[in-house]
């Protein structure tokens, strides 16, 4: 995919979906960054979204934020009681001593606040590079591309990168993708993903990028 290609896709996607901070109430992290910008926030919902469903995230971030807002407040949280509340997400045995345990590090290593790092992000249980970039883009609106199944599988569909995992994916799209589109990347094309370019049947009759899509070209026309 050229330059001129790429500003099309950004042009089109971002008609469609943008202004989706307006919009994004429909996914669950949509829904917890349209309503507050708290990093923490952010963190905590992006960690319980792991291998969950939506509405399921959307639930166990609700029923926990109302009870225990903050990190001080959840490392003090006993863990019967955070496993209960975060009991609709998949994992949440797992995820609620993940949770706890993060909060008692950003609590303990930096004040109560967490930090806008990517390095320092990594460091927390259960963070790798995709919630470490969700933290940054949705919590502090710092440019970085978080890899999820829709942006790793879009991508390798459109040409382009050319990647087996969405760790290569997110390294090779920084590199092709101009910095003014990062923020963005990943908001709209896990819209784009839910509605057009599903994982299984993409409706590729309603999509305009058909005449540069690697996938339309070589596996679908
Ligand atoms: S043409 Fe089909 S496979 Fe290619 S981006 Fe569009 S929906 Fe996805």
């Amino acid at each position: 995919m050229n330059r001129k290609q790429l500003d099309f896709l950004m042009e089109d996607l971002r008609r469609r979906y943008l202004p989706y901070r307006q919009r994004q109430t429909d996914t669950a992290l949509g829904k917890i960054t349209a309503e507050t910008d708290d990093p923490f926030k952010v963190l905590i919902s992006t960690i319980l979204s792991q291998r969950t469903r939506d509405e399921m995230t959307d639930k166990a971030a609700h029923q926990l934020f109302a009870r225990y807002p903050d990190a001080k407040s959840i490392a003090r949280a006993p863990l019967p009681e955070i496993t209960r509340l975060i009991k609709p997400v998949g994992f949440y045995r797992q995820k609620a001593v993940n949770v706890k345990e993060v909060s008692r590090i950003i609590l303990r290593e930096h004040g109560g606040r967490v930090p806008p790092v990517f390095d320092d992000l990594l460091k927390l249980p259960q963070v790798g590079p995709k919630t470490a970039n969700c933290v940054l883009v949705y919590g502090f609106g710092i440019p970085r591309i978080p890899v999820d199944t829709h942006v790793h599988r879009i991508t390798n569909r459109l040409g382009l990168v050319k990647t087996k995992t969405p760790d290569e994916t997110e390294a090779a799209l920084m590199k092709v993708v101009p910095r003014e589109y990062w923020i963005d990347l990943n908001g709209l094309l896990v819209r784009f993903g839910q509605s057009i370019c599903r994982p299984i049947g993409p409706k590729c009759s309603e999509c305009n990028f058909r005449r540069f899509c690697l996938y339309y070209k070589t596996g679908v026309k």
